[in-house]
């Protein structure tokens, strides 16, 4: 579905991602894992036209990507930023509107059918549905970034660190979310985490990715056993997780 080639991306004279190929299909779970620095954000941020430097081929379905954010949410890419950036001032409700913006044509019954759907997959939300986005839980409002994320209607999401502050529980609950509708919609997932042993886990297939180039990549239950993978990112029990 979405296939990249020779990708750069960077600030100024650095460059962060060098000559990077990647891609994800229909329906799976693809993770990228590595160290602090090797350019996880850089790549998400990238792919989703917010990085004015980037260059590469990138193609969605067969076909030319076009360049910019609203080309690649109309392709049907969303992002969960890692900082969440959500309207704290505003309401749950307001927020996942907001994430509607590029279908603000539609009718009023299909936002409504979407809001309504993201609260099924988290309840919480339905409940705190008025109160300001700046006062919900860490766990919450990385709830309200995904379902603001699913209200453009994705078929590819790309989840930088939805780890980052939650506890073990909570971060359980959302991947497991999001596994849910992968396999009963067939969303494909790009999870960036530092926690590989998470990633490897709710994913089918992994790159590595060490200052800014892949160094290894291939299935993820191969990855789980490979010594390399074992010794930089799982530690010891890493087989049993
Ligand atoms: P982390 O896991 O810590 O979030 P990461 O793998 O996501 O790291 P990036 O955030 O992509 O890595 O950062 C890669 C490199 O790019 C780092 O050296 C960082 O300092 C640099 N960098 C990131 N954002 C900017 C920016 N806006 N301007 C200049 N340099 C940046």
């Amino acid at each position: 579905m979405l296939s990249v080639k020779a990708l750069r991306a960077g600030y100024g004279r650095s460059e962060v991602i060098d000559d990077l190929s990647l891609r994800v299909d229909a329906g799976e779970a693809v993770a990228v894992i590595g160290p602090n620095g090797a350019g996880k954000t850089t790549l998400l941020n990238a792919l989703m036209g917010l990085n004015p430097q980037a260059t590469g081929q990138m193609s969605w379905r067969g076909q030319p990507l076009g360049r910019g954010t609203a080309a690649r949410l109309r392709a049907g890419m969303a992002l969960v930023p890692e900082r969440r950036e959500l309207f704290g001032g505003l309401s749950v409700i307001d927020n996942l509107r907001l994430g509607a913006y590029l279908r603000r044509r539609e009718p009023a019954s299909a936002l409504k059918a979407d809001v309504e759907f993201v609260f099924g997959l988290f309840p919480v939300l339905q409940e705190r549905q008025s109160q300001m986005a700046q006062t919900l839980s860490g766990g919450e409002q990385q709830m309200l970034a995904i379902g603001r994320a699913l209200m453009a209607r994705p078929q590819l999401l790309l989840l930088d660190e939805p780890s980052t502050g939650l506890a073990p529980r909570i971060t359980l609950q959302i991947l497991q979310a999001l596994d849910g509708l992968r396999a009963s919609r067939g969303l494909a997932l790009l999870l960036v985490e530092q926690n590989a042993r998470l990633a490897l886990r709710f994913s089918g297939r992994a790159y590595v990715l060490e200052m800014g180039e892949v160094v290894l990549d291939g299935p993820s239950a191969e990855l789980s056993h490979d010594a390399r993978v074992i010794d930089s990112y799982l530690g010891s029990g890493a087989t049993h997780a």
